[in-house]
């Protein structure tokens, strides 16, 4: 059923409560009543009629592209945090594909659906099992939104009860047009104020212009500075305008005079350019790229930006808002690959985009709603032979699957920003852990990993300082794993972070050491105490020569410079017994003890050390 068709039967079939309903709302409406207000009326009018659903009205936010929740009275929390922003267009969300279609559509069972599944059962205890999706859409007018009806159970819908959800469809749609009408704080700018570049409405409307002539061909490329936020959030707004400034200059600068480059979002800009061929575009991508090569510097303060960069070609059908749809796609998917790259849209990239971001939700949600736990891997002092270092891993428990390691999250993390708030949970457990460790296992000191993002907080240190002291521990009570590849690809980004940590004497310990190119020189200036030698290396220690000189090296560098050396990933008692006659002062792996609960921890950290580890 196309939207064009909804109204006459929606409308005929009306039971009198809807009838006097819709009466009531229009007057309502004619009245100047509130927007939201009315749609939470139309929402809680579906589920007076319908007792197990909740119903739910997103609006387009067209500048954006994306949806943003409106109203929905029953609607938990977390589910307006995973479903706000999503992406119109096909193959991303059964929401979105709604509106793009303009077309109702009914899920029965999101079980049997994929892409259902993936936007709507995403809800751990009240999963989303069926959906009757309206778009908000008069016949001909543009899309405005969509409203949804939702049940917790697999549903077919009769006819009547879809048309009664189209008629309030339609309600929906007069209530948010003449909203439109109304309003006057909707006037698109020409100019944005901090980069002084064309603003997302002029920059659409100048590329509309553009295309209309089929014979202008153009290239839009979007243009993500990768992990912005963070440097903005911690800046004052004026510094932070000053950064987005000297952003924007050097966009025009490489850009050249005849682009057109605007500000799309806080963080990304978009770039029109006339473009015969791909290989035209690709060369204003790399000059782009080029012009953030040198670090920003403002208020003494120096800032290395890399972005990422999506291009997509007008082909005489799309229009602004589609290329810059098609742009920002292609930004996304090179983004997956590795961040500071440009690459082209293909139609091929919508799956494979979608599913990434169907992934970000998932993991957007788990770090609302704190699914994610602490393992704990003793490590054995080879010395006295007892387990004095913990290791602390993060565990995701995802509902469906049960626990998921951190090679599967920490990436998407790490590329979306998503592990600065994770980070913080991950540390607060952590704290609480050393705390009750604190008083019935004294010589027990726990390692937290963190990654650079965090450490490019520059609020990172303060925070885990007080959450220290809060809990009233000393600072060396944690040690903070950092990778050596980390450490060694962007110290700038984190100096502030590791000179407070030096100062407070808070010990480090540089990760997966032996496989990055520390510099020895470095390691003075570091505030780093411990090298765990990398597990890749431990692994071949019996087998292979080079891998033991290697390991012995770094045993040797370690005594030289007053570190402590540990071996990770020990498997058998061969490597044990090299590793601790290389002078290695902790070992660590699954021959040792394996990483595993609070409880099963706690009793091997309190029990007598297991009879093939005692000597
Ligand atoms: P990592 O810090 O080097 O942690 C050691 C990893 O080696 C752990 O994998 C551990 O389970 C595994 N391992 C321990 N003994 C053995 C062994 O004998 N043989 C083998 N093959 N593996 C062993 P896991 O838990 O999967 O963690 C992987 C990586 O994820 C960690 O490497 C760390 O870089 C990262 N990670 C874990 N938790 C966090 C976290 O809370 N925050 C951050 N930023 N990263 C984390
Ligand atoms: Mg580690
Ligand atoms: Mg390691």
């Amino acid at each position: 059923m196309t939207a064009s068709e909804q109204t006459p039967t929606a409308t005929a079939s009306g039971s009198e409560q809807l009838l006097s309903f819709q009466r009531r709302l229009i007057a309502e409406m004619v009245g100047g009543g509130s927007l939201l207000a009315t749609l939470t009326a139309v929402c809680d009018q579906l589920e007076l009629i319908h007792e197990d659903a909740w119903a739910l009205v997103m609006l387009l936010d067209r500048s954006a592209g994306v949806l943003r929740f409106a109203a929905g009275p029953s609607i938990p929390d977390e589910y307006v945090v995973a479903v706000d922003g999503l992406v119109i267009g096909r193959g991303f969300n059964v929401l979105g594909e709604a509106v793009m279609r303009g077309e109702i559509s009914v899920v029965n069972d999101t079980r049997t659906d994929e892409l259902a599944r993936q936007t709507l059962g995403i809800l751990e205890g009240s999963e989303i099992r069926s959906a009757i999706i309206c778009p908000l859409r008069h016949a001909q007018g543009p899309a405005l939104g969509v409203l949804a009806i939702y049940r917790h159970r697999p549903h077919t819908p009769a006819v009547e009860e879809i048309e009664t959800a189209a008629a309030l469809a339609n309600l929906a749609t007069l209530a948010v047009e003449s909203a439109r009408l109304h309003a006057t704080e909707d006037v698109p700018g020409g100019i944005d104020t901090a980069t002084g570049l064309a603003t997302r409405m002029q920059f659409l409307e100048l590329v509309n212009a553009r295309v209309r002539e089929p014979e202008n061909q153009v290239a839009v490329l979007a243009l993500g500075v990768d992990r912005f936020k963070p440097i903005l959030d911690h800046l004052s707004k004026l510094a932070g305008d000053r950064v987005l400034g000297e952003v924007a200059r050097r966009l025009r600068g490489a850009a050249g005079d005849e682009a057109l480059v605007g500000r799309y979002a806080e963080d990304e800009f978009t770039v029109m350019v006339a473009a015969a061929n791909e290989r035209t575009a690709l060369r204003v991508a790399d000059r782009l790229l080029g012009a953030f090569d040198e670090p920003v510097i403002v208020e003494g303060g120096e800032f290395f930006v890399t972005a990422t960069i999506g291009i997509a070609h007008s082909n005489g059908e799309t229009d602004a808002y589609g290329l810059i749809g098609d742009a920002i796609t292609a930004m996304h998917a090179a983004r997956s690959e590795g961040l500071g790259r440009r690459r082209t849209y293909d139609a091929g990239l919508h799956a494979r985009v979608a599913e990434r971001i169907s992934r970000e939700a998932q993991l957007r949600h788990a770090v609302a709603r704190g699914e994610f736990v602490l393992h704990y891997q003793p490590c054995l002092d080879l010395r006295t032979r007892r387990f004095t270092r913990v290791e602390a891993l993060a565990r995701w428990n995802h509902p469906e699957r049960g626990l998921v390691g951190p090679e599967e999250f920490i990436p998407l993390a790490e590329e979306t920003g998503l592990i600065v708030p994770l980070g913080v949970r991950i540390m607060l457990l952590a704290v609480e852990q050393a705390r009750r460790w604190r008083e019935r296992l004294p010589d027990v000191r726990l390692a937290v990993n963190v990654s650079v993002m965090q450490l490019a907080n520059p609020t990172f240190a303060d925070e885990l300082l007080a959450m220290l002291a809060r809990a009233q521990l000393p600072t060396e009570a944690l040690i903070l794993e950092i990778t050596e590849s980390a450490l060694m690809q962007e110290p700038e980004m984190m100096q502030r972070s590791l000179e407070r940590l030096r100062q407070a004497g808070m010990p480090v310990a540089l990760d997966d050491f032996g496989t990055g190119h520390s510099s020895i020189a470095r390691l003075r200036e570091l505030p780093v105490r411990t090298l765990k030698v990398d597990r890749r290396l431990t692994a071949d220690i019996c087998r292979d020569p080079a891998a033991r000189t290697v390991a012995s090296a770094i045993a040797a560098i370690a005594r030289a410079h007053n570190l402590i050396a540990v071996a990770e990933g020990l498997e058998d008692a061969d490597s044990l017994a090299l590793v601790t006659q290389l002078g290695y002062a902790y070992g660590q792996g699954h021959y040792l003890a394996r990483p595993d609960t609070v409880g099963a921890t706690e009793a091997l950290l309190c029990g007598p050390v297991p009879a093939h580890l005692s000597s």
